[in-house]
Formats: C-alpha cells, sequence, structure tokens
C-alpha cells in the first residue's frame, strides 16, 4: 500500500519511492524537486550529478550530507524527467509536511521553483534567492536548484553565494 500523500500516479512509473534521506534530527532540510534516473533506480535522493555539486556546495560550508536532510517535493520520477504537474506537486505536499513536522527543522532550504512555490507563493526565485523568508512554520532559504548551475557559471557563482548566505543564517538560527 502506498504511503499517504505520495503522487499515486507517478508510483505507477516509477521503480522505487524516494522519501529522502539524512539525519531525523538535523537543523536544515534540503527539499528539491523530484527524483531523476539515478534515484528513482536506487531510492536516493540527489545522487546523480547535481546530487554531486549539492555534496561539494555543503563540503563548502564544512557540513555533510549526514549532517542535513535532503529529499524532493515530489517523491518518485515523473517519467522522462519531466517537470511535476502542479497536481503532482499537490498530492505530494502532505507527506513532505509530514516529514518536516517529525524534522522541525531550524532551516528549510528550497533548491529551485518547485519546492519553493510551497514556502513562497507568488514570487520568482530571481527576487527572493538567498534571502530569508520568515513568519512561515519555518524560516525558509531559497535557492536555485543545483542542476540549473551545472552548465551555467553564473549561476553556479549565485549559488555558491547563497550557500555562504546559508551558513551564516544557520549560525545565527542555531543560537536562538
Ligand atoms: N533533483 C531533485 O530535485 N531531486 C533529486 O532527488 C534528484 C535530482
Amino acid at each position: 500500500m502506498l504511503a499517504d500523500g505520495v503522487c499515486a500516479d507517478l508510483a505507477k512509473t516509477a521503480t522505487n519511492i524516494v522519501p529522502g534521506e539524512g539525519n531525523p534530527n538535523a537543523d536544515i532540510v534540503f527539499i528539491g524537486e523530484a527524483p531523476g534516473r539515478n534515484e528513482d533506480l536506487t531510492g536516493k535522493p540527489f545522487i546523480g550529478a547535481a546530487g554531486k555539486l549539492l555534496n561539494q556546495l555543503l563540503e563548502g560550508i564544512g557540513l555533510k550530507r549526514d549532517d542535513v536532510f535532503i529529499t524532493s517535493i515530489v517523491k518518485f520520477r515523473p517519467p522522462n524527467n519531466r517537470d511535476p504537474k502542479p497536481s503532482e506537486k499537490e498530492e505530494s505536499w502532505p507527506y513532505l509536511l509530514r516529514q518536516l513536522r517529525v524534522i522541525q527543522p531550524k532551516l528549510v532550504v528550497t533548491l529551485g521553483r518547485h519546492s519553493m512555490g510551497y514556502f513562497v507563493p507568488n514570487q520568482t526565485i530571481a527576487q527572493v534567492h538567498g534571502k530569508l523568508v520568515e513568519g512561515g512554520e519555518w524560516p525558509v532559504l531559497p535557492v536555485y536548484h543545483p542542476a540549473a548551475a551545472l552548465y551555467n557559471r553564473t549561476t553556479l557563482a549565485v549559488l555558491q553565494e547563497d550557500f555562504a548566505a546559508l551558513a551564516v543564517t544557520l549560525k545565527k538560527l542555531e543560537r536562538k
């Protein structure tokens, strides 16, 4: 039987569910878009090229994957890696919300616009990336998706700067 709050349609074409992994007591949760091929085959999030870049960005600010929790808004791979549909994100949201309520992070970092839309609606990622958004259930820091920075040096530089801001923000929130 499928867990509540995952997308039943996507489950039909996927190999594995990719619920997320990391430290269940993490101060910080990273939320991507949806699993790709490698993630679908293994059930582990962010293990392809974008995942390697995410690992480097984490190491750059002194964090390891085991320190944080990494997941995506949609838990099953959309066929041929197409963008998740609004209805698929909607169906997947309750599961993510339950994960966050168990972990209770000090900071949520959305990777890309798909997960950002649930926490910071009606904004573009160009406007809010790298800026802390408070007032919701968790403070949220939106950043670009690592996949967008793989072949774009400008986006990579912005992402590196936003991770530096993330490290400073996390220290401040940990002191609270
Ligand atoms: N991109 C995502 O958003 N999530 C993954 O798990 C892998 C790539």
